[in-house]
């Protein structure tokens, strides 16, 4: 892996909530690896609809449990976590 892959990539994982750390990647390199799809992220992983689902499923399900736990049901919108 080149050094400014390494960059752009460790920049987008730094906003995947999927992204992991490991230090015992295949590259002799810190590199974040996708728990939820069980690979090895990168550009190409990050952008696939595999992966874009699973995010697009977890902002789901957060806004879901954002809104449950808010506990008042007379507003409309979003509920915001205290
Ligand atoms: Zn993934």
């Amino acid at each position: 892996m080149r050094a400014a892959e390494w960059d752009s990539v460790r920049r987008v994982c730094e906003r995947d909530p999927f992204a992991q750390k490991r230090l015992n990647s295949p590259w002799d390199v810190p590199w974040p690896w996708c728990f939820a799809c069980g690979v090895w992220m990168d550009s190409a992983h990050i952008q696939s609809r595999q992966h874009q689902r699973k995010l697009e499923a977890r902002e789901l399900q957060r806004q879901m449990e954002a809104a449950s736990s808010g506990g008042d049901f007379g507003h409309r919108g979003r509920a915001t976590k205290v």
